[in-house]
């Protein structure tokens, strides 16, 4: 790291700790040839991959849309918001895996199918609902056979009826 004063290129690091809830690195740092004393911060750069609607546009990745969505399918529902969030956190991190490419919509809301699912199922169905927008009646009779199975426990003697 050069020296912002007189540019030389010795600089050493004098101290570091952790800054911004531990998000960031502050460092002090002395200049060895004019003894000038400055801080840097490091910081993580999150790339997020852009959203492919279906008619093509790109538009960014934007978290609070994809929470508001849920939160829709989960008015009323009895999902403790820390559920949500870590709901939202898993979503978060596949997105961040993949960098600065591109996501299309549909696998967003696939993923946010998966985790209402496991959430809560009346807003599983009400997301599905929207998001699938149920063009025919086979499309929810999908969707709410996936549900009867996904109820059932696996049982290692077959149905006993
Ligand atoms: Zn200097």
């Amino acid at each position: 790291m050069r020296c912002p004063f007189c540019h030389a290129q010795d600089t050493r690091v004098i101290d570091s700790r952790l800054a911004s809830e531990g998000d960031q690195v502050r460092r002090r740092r002395e200049c060895a040839g004019c003894n000038e004393r400055f801080t840097t911060y490091e910081s993580a750069e999150l790339l997020m991959p852009r959203v492919v609607k279906r008619d093509g546009t790109r538009v960014q990745f934007d978290e609070q849309r994809l929470r508001n969505g849920m939160l829709r399918a989960l008015e009323k529902r009895p999902v403790a918001t820390e559920a949500v969030e870590a709901a939202l956190n898993r979503i978060r991190q596949r997105v961040q895996a993949l960098g600065d490419g591109e996501v299309p919509a549909s696998t967003l809301g696939d993923w946010v199918m998966e985790e209402l699912r496991e959430l809560d199922q009346v807003a599983y169905v009400r997301f599905a609902s929207v998001y699938r927008s149920f063009q025919d009646v086979s499309a929810f009779r999908e969707v709410i056979e996936g549900l009867e199975g996904h109820d059932q426990p696996p049982t290692e003697d077959g149905p006993s009826y």
